[in-house]
């Protein structure tokens, strides 16, 4: 293991709203005994990395951007490597909330990912667009040694938070989920829930993603491009996809709503069951529902969250069995501005992330 420097490049917020980040150089920070420093092999772009940018989160600034690192263990007290099984040169991804406070209702009896006073890495507090970074010993998951820090980054929020939507959906084998929204969460979930052995609908109206998906190896059982098709048509083919003899409703058995805009939303819970579940990983301004969805159709809608460190294990243990794969648009620290860029680009595939590789 080279020894550690000093100092490091690091992409701050200044001020919001900013177009983009500084590239800095500031000090490598130190360790404590829960959390450990970890080499930044790759750290996620998110949409609310952008939010951060346009002052969404308040002006809790300066603040390093990024909550998806994956990276290697290059310090940790001696403490948290019994208590938690890590030790240097580990290689991980970890989950993005930091100083979980341990003593709230949550932390004792629910789960600790919806601590009310945790902070979040990028958001309000350092995360990981930098050359090294601190993360909780205790969110750090190991990766196999097959996987790039490239394709774990993405798994640390979109992954794991498209996987936990999906267990939330409760669904078995052989039920549809729809996946509404084909972009990072969309286009992993589409894969996971195949991998799962659930019939999948993909819905997007961008020819782009929908190219995407057509090309994975875990293709959705149908795509439906909202661009082109009514929603009649729509139903056709998702009756289309149940067995001889099914004698339920039609519709999809559950729908995962990733996509902001609300008109997308509408087409979504037309095309699912009576009784069905709707799950909200989108976070638009404000929603915009018709009643008889949920009076008449009798839906259900449930929020998910990202999710915990078991989560994130089952997300990079399904992803590694099934050799699923992130579209990755990879950029160097240097060429921060093109990274920012590239994600008001309507018809990009996949992730953009910061690669130190
Ligand atoms: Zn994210
Ligand atoms: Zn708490």
């Amino acid at each position: 293991m080279s020894e550690i420097p000093k100092s490091m490049k690091a992409l701050r917020i200044h001020k919001a709203p900013s177009k983009h980040y500084r590239l800095e150089i500031l000090d490598v920070p130190q360790i404590n005994d829960e959390k450990v420093l970890l080499k930044i092999g790759s750290a996620g772009l998110c949409h609310t990395d952008l939010m951060v940018l346009e002052g969404s989160f308040g002006d809790n600034l300066p603040i390093i951007g990024s909550h998806e690192p994956a990276g290697t263990v290059v310090d940790i007290s001696k403490e948290s490597s019994e208590k938690y099984g890590l030790k240097i040169g580990d290689r991980v991804a970890a989950l993005l909330p930091k100083d979980v406070c341990g003593k709230c209702s949550d932390c004792k009896f629910g789960d600790w990912k919806y601590c009310a006073n945790s902070k979040y890495g990028g958001i309000n507090i350092d995360g990981y667009f930098a050359e090294y970074a601190l993360v909780e010993a205790k969110h750090c998951v190991i990766i196999p040694d097959e996987m790039s820090f490239e394709q774990a980054a993405p798994l640390t929020c979109a992954g794991v938070t498209i996987y936990t939507a999906i267990k939330k959906a409760n669904l078995e084998s052989g039920q549809i989920i729809a996946i509404s929204g084909l972009g990072a969460l969309g286009t992993l979930g589409v894969q996971m829930a195949k991998a799962m052995g659930l019939k999948v609908v993909g819905i997007d109206a961008r020819s782009q993603p929908i190219e995407l998906v057509k090309s994975f190896k875990l293709k959705p059982d149908l795509i439906i491009d909202g661009s082109k098709i009514k929603e009649e048509e729509a139903m056709k083919e998702i009756i289309k996809l149940r067995p001889e003899g099914y004698e339920g409703w039609d519709g999809v058995d559950a729908t995962i709503l990733t996509a902001d805009p609300t008109s997308s939303h509408s087409f979504a819970l037309n095309l699912t069951r009576r009784h069905g579940h709707i799950i909200l990983v989108a976070q638009p301004p404000e929603l915009n529902f018709n009643f008889k969805n949920f009076i008449f159709q009798d839906l259900t809608l449930s929020g998910s969250l990202h999710g915990n460190e078991i989560d994130l294990k089952e997300t990079i243990n399904l992803v590694h069995k099934n050799g699923i794969i992130s579209e990755v648009q990879k950029f160097s620290i240097e060429n921060h501005e093109k990274m920012v860029d590239a994600t008001s680009n309507e018809q990009r595939k996949g992730k953009i992330v910061l690669s130190f590789e």
